[in-house]
């Protein structure tokens, strides 16, 4: 899909900056999406800005990223990181400032697609405002299965909980990434408004264009290795202590030439840091350090080589509204070790491209892990499923073609619904 005429769209994500580096404490999939949903829609034709929170003031205020796709960074609060927990007393401001900046820039937006609760609140603002504006919302993660597990609700948690439900009966369309997740909004949030199920997508160009071999060796890793592989956040709901304890307490940890790769960055003394150290702790405690390497954050240069070089990518996450880094190892030809969770029960098949095994449980995922680890022919099959899974349903293009067309759709039937206001001054005198 080409568009002949450039519609101007707005993807807020006042929480999570498209232009930051990924994989850290609070940048993970939700940057992600957002960049390469703006990037893939400006190359189909859409006129894309992405806002977001300043967070350091020696960031630009503005990033083009391609023609016609840019992050835009508002000023809402100090420009400092601040934790999403107290962010909301800053969207106002973020909302004048989005405002301020249309108006500066002597345009209009048509659409807002609004990313986490925060922009969902900031959007349903906005639309206060202009009464023609479209507002498409992916929640990334639910206050309502989050808090399911949690004793307390945290000092946000009632306010995120109102906000959620009202975007889900209010907005024009709330973007479900897997069914899934679309089972949570209907029965914990609202039977009411209108739901799309659009998965997450993945670069099938970045991902799987170099053999296991090839990784191998540019990695340092022997040809007979065995390697289990994490990717993401040091962040205790990722579940990495549930992976190291199936190595470290089962019969894994004698397979001749095991390595266990735990790949995602953290700062010290942060909350990221402070889980890399408990996981450290545990690996130590373990016996593991030997055979276990922290590559730190993984980037442009080296994330496709780990995965296309691991036996098997695991993911024991104790919930994941969608998880990217599953179809990421599934578009390198890697097969998954995933929790029987949320999204992960959608993208991984179960003997097919991978594997499912109840969260938390180590031994079960020692069990999954061994199967694949012993068996390379079945790895290979399950990698191959992988890919062609997610060439059929994960990309990038598809996935920013199908909200494309929902954006349009959207658009289409709000500027039919909308009454110029001269019209209805008419209607009014006629009445009168
Ligand atoms: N990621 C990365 N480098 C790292 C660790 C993670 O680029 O060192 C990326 C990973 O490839 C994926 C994203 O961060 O695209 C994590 O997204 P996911 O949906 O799996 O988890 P989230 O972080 O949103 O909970």
């Amino acid at each position: 899909m080409f568009l002949k005429q450039k519609h101007r769209v707005a993807l807020i994500s006042v929480d999570g900056d498209p232009a930051a580096e990924i994989g850290q404490e609070e940048a993970g999939g939700q940057n992600v999406y957002v960049r390469q949903v703006g990037e893939t829609l400006a190359a189909q034709g859409w006129q894309v800005d992405m806002f977001t929170r300043r967070s350091d003031p020696e960031q630009p205020m503005i990033v083009e990223h391609q023609p016609h796709c840019r992050t835009i960074r508002l000023v809402a609060g100090p420009a400092e990181f601040m934790s999403r927990d107290v962010l909301f007393d800053y969207l106002p401001e973020f909302v004048e400032q989005f405002l301020a900046f249309q108006t500066q820039e002597g345009v209009e937006y048509s659409l807002v697609h609004t990313h986490y609760w925060l922009s969902s609140w900031v959007g349903m603002r906005l639309k206060r405002q202009m009464p023609s504006l479209v507002q498409v919302h992916t929640y990334h993660s639910l206050g309502a299965v989050k808090y399911r597990t949690l004793g307390d609700l945290p000092p946000i948690g009632a306010k995120r909980l109102m906000v959620e439900k009202d975007c889900l009966e209010t907005v024009d369309s709330v973007v479900a990434t897997s069914p899934q997740e679309r089972e949570h909004m209907r029965s914990l949030v609202s039977t009411q408004g209108r739901i799309d199920m659009i998965p997450c997508g993945t670069d099938i160009s970045r991902f799987g264009q170099v053999t296991r071999a090839e990784a191998r060796q540019q990695l340092g890793f022997a040809p007979e290795d065995k390697i289990v592989l994490y990717v993401g956040r040091f962040d205790p709901r990722k579940g990495i202590e549930t992976l190291v304890r199936a190595v470290g307490e089962s019969d894994l940890r004698h397979l001749p030439n095991l390595k266990l790769v735990i790949g995602g960055g953290s700062r010290p003394g942060k909350s990221d840091g402070l889980e890399r150290d408990r996981i450290e702790g545990i690996v130590q405690a373990l016996g593991l350090t030997a055979i276990t390497q922290f590559p730190g954050r993984l980037g442009d240069t080296n994330l496709h080589l780990y995965y296309a070089a691991a036996d098997v990518c695991v993911v024991p996450s104790h919930y994941e509204p969608f998880g990217l880094v599953p179809i990421e190892a599934m578009a390198s030809h890697t097969p998954v070790v995933a929790s029987n969770v949320g999204g992960l029960q959608y993208t991984v098949v179960p003997e097919v491209t991978g594997l499912l095994v109840p969260p938390k449980d180590a031994e079960a995922f020692a069990r999954a892990i061994a199967r694949i680890l012993k068996n390379p022919a079945w790895r290979d099959k399950l990698g191959h499923a992988g890919r062609q899974r997610v060439e059929l349903g994960f990309s990038w293009d598809s996935v920013a073609s199908r909200l494309g067309q929902l954006y349009l759709q959207l658009i289409a039937s709000v500027a039919a619904e909308v009454v110029p206001i001269e019209m209805e001054e008419d209607a009014q005198e006629v009445a009168a």
